[in-house]
């Protein structure tokens, strides 16, 4: 006989699944989850919070994701996949990707979409599908966390991802089995996180110093709309330096003879470089620190030597100044794209772990004139944030779109237009305009009898086209013959609020028009995805 306590309903929050949310970082990637109420960051087996974006193809096995696959780096390095997040949705002629290929150890090639692609043992990898294998495992410690299958997320991206970057991150996730409920950009996320927008109107700057890029974007907020007015950054700006820099003044205390012999040696280059980060991270809690490395060079007699030398955090301060008023540089570039000064912003979020570091934060606060909030740890906040997105998207979907939610309004981060006859980049939707949006232009055809037209879709602030980026081409066909400058063609522009491009030309007077949604011209066809999505679920990844 059944109890008749067993008829009631389980509570509410038992039955409902969780929506993940998941910061895809360049170095490091973080998952959270909102449980009654409560943001949890999501552990691995060991109980580390942040998981490295890196992943370990050995021969014939399936690829080890984070801490583990961290540990491969030296040992595999051709076959250990970092810094994916660098690559992902460009074209492989692109600077940040020739960049990278003198950079990196393993084998970046090109695939058939002009893509890069990692070559592993054989196998050509798409960036989406390395993405895939780290969103997967991050999908899986959240099922081990919760005891529950996972299938929905947010994932956060760069304010200044373009289309090509967006839908690649959304691909990705589609190939590690998620519904990807929405890609939110990584400052609103932060923001969410501090709960701000909660009945106030105010610009916010989100400050981000991670460990090898930085970020600044300036949000205005108007009680649930988060509107990202402007963004600014280094993307080789980050933590990485100022271990350079550290590592620069341990190299000068050493003899000639010794500095040969550590530029020699990438075992004893890589003990400095890890000395001095921890000697960074020591010095944003005490005032001074002694950096040793033992066994770092030989002396005359070929006997092991140590390095040992104490750094004061007065020091360390002057030692990173460049670095740091260089933020502030670019600071300056987003505040007057945003057309405010530091004065007019409202709050100050610090995200990164870089932000730990004391001079960051008084100077950031020099800066600003105003007390950063802290309460979130930095590394966390972005994660969180989309937990949180990630928990009202899932409501709202639930209840038939009744549950408010926070709604996000994000803008353009780059300017789009098309080629013109000259090579020119004639823009339709300039930057930092917010989506959704959409606008349309006259154009005239060039040539005499002209019967068709090719419209190549740009991206990026460059007067001529071919120093931005391409997002694609289509043509225009069947035209009228008619004298040059006699038939009129209409270019419309639509974003959607996902961030989507469609464009479309149209001949004024027949009507023949022709269109393409820019979904991604260096990305995966829809069946490509679907393939690698059920590839990826018949996989054992083993965790
Ligand atoms: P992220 O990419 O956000 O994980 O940032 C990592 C960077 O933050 C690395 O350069 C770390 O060395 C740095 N970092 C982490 N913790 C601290 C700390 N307590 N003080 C100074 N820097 C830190």
């Amino acid at each position: 006989m059944l109890n008749p306590g067993s008829l009631d309903p389980p509570p509410v929050e038992e039955r409902m699944p969780h929506a993940i949310g998941i910061d895809l970082g360049t170095s490091n990637s973080v998952v959270s989850v909102i449980r009654n109420g409560v943001a949890e960051v999501i552990p691995d087996a060991q109980g580390n919070r942040t998981h490295p974006s890196v992943v370990s193809f050995g021969h014939g096995q399936n690829p080890i994701v984070g801490h583990e696959a961290m540990l491969q780096m030296n040992l595999n390095p051709q076959g250990t996949v970092y810094s994916s997040k660098r690559l992902i949705g460009r074209t492989i002629d692109s600077e940040e990707v020739v960049r990278a290929t003198h950079s990196v150890p393993y084998d970046i090639v090109p695939g058939e979409h002009h893509d890069p692609r990692i070559r592993v043992h054989d196998r050509v990898y798409s960036l989406q599908e390395i993405s895939a294998h780290v969103l997967r495992y991050l999908r899986s410690l959240a099922e081990a966390y919760l005891d529950e299958p996972v299938r929905h997320a947010v994932i956060t991206v760069p304010a200044y991802f373009n289309d090509n970057q967006r839908q690649a991150t959304r691909d990705a996730g589609e190939i590690a089995g998620l519904e990807v409920l929405r890609i939110i950009n990584e400052p609103t996320a932060a923001a969410l996180a501090y709960g701000l927008g909660e009945e106030r109107d105010e610009y916010a700057a989100v400050y981000d110093l991670g460990g090898g890029t930085f970020d600044i974007s300036i949000l205005r907020i108007m009680g649930d709309v988060f509107e990202v007015v402007s963004t600014a950054g280094d993307t080789y700006l980050g933590g990485d330096d100022f271990d350079q820099l550290v590592m620069d003044y341990m190299l000068a205390q050493l003899s000639e003879e010794h500095q040969r012999q550590v530029r020699r040696s990438p075992s004893a280059r890589l003990k400095m470089r890890r000395a001095a980060e921890q000697a960074k991270r020591e010095l944003s809690e005490v005032e001074e620190t002694t950096i040793k490395v033992d066994a770092l060079v030989k002396d005359e007699r070929g006997y092991d030597q140590a390095f040992t030398s104490i750094l004061t955090r007065i020091q360390y301060n002057q030692i990173v100044f460049p670095l740091v008023k260089r933020t502030f540089e670019v600071c300056d570039e987003a505040l007057t794209a945003a057309r405010c000064t530091p004065r007019d912003i409202g709050a100050l979020v610090m995200v990164g772990g870089m932000t730990r570091s004391l001079i960051i934060q008084e100077a950031v606060e020099n800066y600003f004139g105003r007390e950063p909030a802290l309460g979130v740890n930095p590394d966390e906040v972005v994660s969180v944030g989309a937990a949180i997105q990630a928990e009202n998207l899932l409501g709202s979907m639930q209840s038939g779109g009744r549950s408010s939610g926070t709604l996000l309004i994000d803008v353009t981060p780059q300017s789009l237009g098309i080629a013109t006859v000259a090579g020119f980049c004639e823009r339709l939707i300039e930057r930092n305009t917010s989506i959704p949006t959409g606008t349309s232009k006259k154009f005239t055809t060039s040539v005499d009898g002209q019967h068709e037209v090719k419209i190549e879709v740009f991206q990026g602030e460059a007067r001529m086209a071919s120093d931005n980026e391409k997002l694609g081409q289509f043509i225009l066909e069947g035209l009228r013959p008619a004298p040059r400058g006699d038939v009129k063609i209409t270019v419309y522009f639509d974003i959607d609020g996902d961030g989507i491009v469609s464009v479309t030309a149209e001949e004024s007077e027949t009507g023949q028009a022709a269109s393409i949604r820019l979904e991604a011209s260096t990305g995966l066809s829809a069946d490509e995805v679907k393939d690698l999505r059920e590839e990826l679920s018949f996989d054992n990844l083993g965790f």
